[in-house]
């Protein structure tokens, strides 16, 4: 991936309301999607919403006919750009499953909360403060470059950011690898977001995951998930 590329071959791994929202925008913009899940025949046989009360998997298929649907393994392995939309807790198991062969080199952008849904709401976190699951990823998978990125709207404004503000606040980005931070920042830039700023390594998603207990509060305060965070300077 350059940052002169048009259009790539992207996987997204999760079938969720994040997963089809990225994978739906990226299709829109011309990139050639694949979504990435455990089993393909039971992800398109499940006929029940979702846990958000979004329809079922093969619902959104059908109006994205653009879009493929393989095992985790396949997706990445035919992508040259990989986006991890799964929970976070069962993260590093995916991208197990996806093959670390398959991640080597590659840039993946993990979208991930590290949400503990145990205890009921709100969810807390499973690691913080002196560590990240963006930075677990990153030890798992030394020679994949993660960019931790879009995990602190919610997936309508990941891909819709105008429809918050007319698209007037701030997204982060963090990674070791510069180039592609730069990168990832072209595609967020695609999307709408106009104000993308690098934290630094990846370490710095510790910062961003950190503000997930901040953002389930508010959504609950604002009674709707429509909003984001602006940076003033
Ligand atoms: P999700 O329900 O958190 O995850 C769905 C994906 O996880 C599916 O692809 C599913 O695989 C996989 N999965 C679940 N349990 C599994 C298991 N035991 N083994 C292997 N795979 C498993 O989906 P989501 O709501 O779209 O969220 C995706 C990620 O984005 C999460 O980490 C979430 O915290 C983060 N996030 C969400 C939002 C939002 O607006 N929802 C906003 C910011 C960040 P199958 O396809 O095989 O079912």
């Amino acid at each position: 991936m350059s940052e002169g590329d048009s259009t790539m071959k992207i996987a997204v791994l999760g079938t969720g309301t994040v997963g089809q929202a990225v994978a739906g925008k990226l299709a829109e913009l011309g990139h050639e999607v694949t979504v990435g899940t455990r089993d393909v025949e039971s992800t398109l046989a499940r006929t029940e919403p979702d846990g958000y009360g979004s329809p079922p998997y093969a619902v959104w298929a059908r109006a994205h006919p653009a879009v493929g649907l393989a095992s985790f393994a396949q997706a990445a392995a035919a992508a040259e750009l990989v986006v991890n939309a799964t929970a976070g807790g069962v993260a590093i198991e995916v991208l197990h499953a996806a093959g670390a062969d398959n991640l080597a080199g590659k840039v993946l952008i993990d979208i991930a909360n590290p949400l503990d849904h145990s205890q009921g709401m709100p969810p807390t976190l499973f690691v913080k403060d002196t560590d990240s699951l963006g930075e677990r990823i990153q030890r798992e998978f030394p020679g994949t470059r993660v960019v931790k990125t879009l995990n602190i709207v919610n997936a309508n404004v990941m891909v819709n950011p105008r429809q918050v503000a007319d698209g007037d606040h701030t997204m982060f980005v963090s990674g070791n690898d510069t180039e592609a931070k730069r990168a990832v920042t072209g595609l967020l830039e695609s999307f709408g977001h106009t104000d993308v700023i690098d934290l630094g390594d990846i370490s710095t998603a510790r910062g961003t995951e950190m503000m997930l207990p901040i953002w389930v509060r508010l959504w609950d305060a604002l009674g709707t998930p429509m909003f984001a965070f602006k940076i003033v300077r």
